[in-house]
């Protein structure tokens, strides 16, 4: 048992030896190098076969990423509209899009799609994407070039678009797509508002269709892996990359997303100041899907009904004069995150009017309080982007229903969250919250399709690894 105040020592040649490659400049992007040593706990071990998969990614992502000979002349045909069926570079183009939960989300969900077809993904840098994240791939940028001649479309692009694979469907039905002269690209609509027949890129024989393609550009906002685990044609890959399907976002997660220094600043010194000293370090991330700001009763009464009920924050003792019991006391730290900060005012204060019946020390912390969501404003993402790693490095962690913001601090942190459940009618529900089963995020929009049989079917009853979610009944996750 490993004791969760001690953040454990790894040496740099073990993290180097791990699942990120070598051969990185240290300063550019410290937390590469430090973050396993605010991480709790031992680390969840990549599969060997996941390790020599990303070594050949990256060797791929060197041949054939931007300005690169392979890339000048797919760029070649992609400019005059031709298709070439003989590149030995096929891309996987993720477009900047949601809120930064959502995109860390779909950018793993990106990355895995391009690692099962051989695909070398670039990003578009939207307006911050190279101010949150380091590269993840060496020698070669994973951005996508500023001349790329379809940026200027990505807003537009939408459901509707000609260019979607849905509508390419529609427009030439369905048997004979395969038969026709393959696009130079096809975008992938993967947004909640797909249809049925965007949804067809959940189905084998339209995987082997878009082989076929040299460009895909895809907009989501979905993490959409658990049904990459119910396509035939990826289920023997996707399982020796991942014989422990819990722990794909968080591998993928600890592969991908490094904070950059700007970043890294805002974690380890709030880190440093506020939570490395505690005992227990417990987080609360609080988000409320209503048109009004609040913070409500409600929602207080249910953080304090679950984090109390499953002995995550230690009861308060009304009777005066106190006692205090002998022994040592534990200090808690609670990180508390949240766009109001009407509830980490009431924990503060209700810690501080009375004493717990334990003699436990609460602190109660919460960096920030930004009102609402603004995500054009760039030091608001990097705190968000700070407020999320920061929830990851806790020892015990409660969340908010169908917020990709507490997924990613879950799986970052290789963290059981319980889940508060979602508020009907302003009452608190009860009971307040539940463990979830696995630390994987919850895809909220899946397919309900039989690929085979033509008909609908429920997608979270075929295989033991994916399940409805426990905070929104239709989605589907990894357990
Ligand atoms: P989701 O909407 O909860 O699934 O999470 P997203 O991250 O996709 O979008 C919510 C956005 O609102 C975040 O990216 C932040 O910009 C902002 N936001 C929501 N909750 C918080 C919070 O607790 N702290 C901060 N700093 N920002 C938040």
């Amino acid at each position: 048992e490993d004791d969760p105040a001690q953040p454990v020592q790894v040496p740099k040649d073990k993290i180097l030896g791990d699942i990120l490659p070598t051969g990185f400049d240290e300063k550019s992007c410290l937390s590469r190098y430090q973050s396993l040593l605010y991480r709790r706990g031992v680390p969840r071990k990549a599969s060997p076969h996941l390790i020599s998969k990303l070594r050949s990614y990256e060797a791929l992502h060197k041949k054939c990423g931007p300005y690169t000979a392979l890339y000048n002349k797919t760029m070649e045909d992609l400019k005059s509209g031709r298709y070439s069926s003989i590149s030995d570079c096929k891309y996987l183009v993720w477009i900047s899009f949601s809120g930064l939960g959502n995109r860390i989300l779909t950018l793993a969900s990106a990355f895995l799609y391009a690692l099962l077809t051989d695909r070398v993904l670039l990003v578009d840098p939207g307006i911050d994407i190279p101010d949150l994240f380091c590269e993840p791939f060496p020698d070669v940028s994973w951005l996508l070039p500023l001349d790329f001649p379809l940026t200027s479309q990505f807003n537009g692009f939408n459901q509707k678009s000609r260019q979607s694979y849905g509508n390419l469907l529609k427009s030439k039905s369905v048997g004979n797509i395969t038969g026709s002269a393959p696009q130079p690209y096809v975008y992938l609509h993967l947004v909640h508002d797909y249809d049925d027949h965007d949804k067809l890129f959940f189905c084998d024989q339209d995987q082997s269709y878009l082989q076929k393609i040299p460009w895909l550009i895809m907009k989501t906002d979905n993490y959409f892996i658990p049904s990459l685990f119910l396509i035939h044609s990826f289920e023997q890959e996707l399982h020796n990359l991942f014989p422990d399907k819990e722990t794909v976002f968080h591998l993928l997660g600890r592969y991908l997303f490094h904070p950059t220094n700007s970043v890294w600043g805002l974690i380890s010194r709030y880190y440093e100041a506020y939570l490395s000293k505690a005992d227990v370090k417990v987080g609360i991330q609080i988000r409320v899907f209503d048109t009004e700001t609040g913070p409500f009763k409600h929602v207080l009464d249910q953080i304090l009904s679950c984090t109390m009920k499953e002995g995550i924050l230690p009861q308060i003792n009304e009777q005066e004069p106190i006692i205090k019991p002998s022994g040592k006391q534990k200090t808690v730290s609670v990180l508390m995150t949240s766009l109001s900060g009407g509830y980490f005012e009431e924990v503060r204060d209700l810690y501080w009017e009375h004493p717990t019946v334990t003699g436990d020390v609460i602190e109660v912390y919460q960096p920030s309080h930004e009102g609402h969501q603004q995500t054009e404003k760039q030091n608001h993402n990097r705190k968000a982007w700070a407020e999320m790693y920061l929830l990851s490095l806790t020892d015990k962690l409660v969340t908010s229903s169908w917020s990709t913001f507490g997924y990613v601090a879950q799986g970052l942190g290789n963290l059981k969250p319980w889940i508060l459940y979602k508020p009907e009618n302003r009452t608190a529900p009860d009971p307040p919250c539940q463990r979830a089963a696995s630390m994987e995020p919850c895809f909220h929009a899946p397919p309900f399709y039989d690929c085979k049989l033509r008909r609908g079917m429920d997608t979270g009853a075929l295989v033991p690894h994916v399940k409805h979610c426990e905070d929104m009944s239709w989605g589907l996750k990894l357990v």
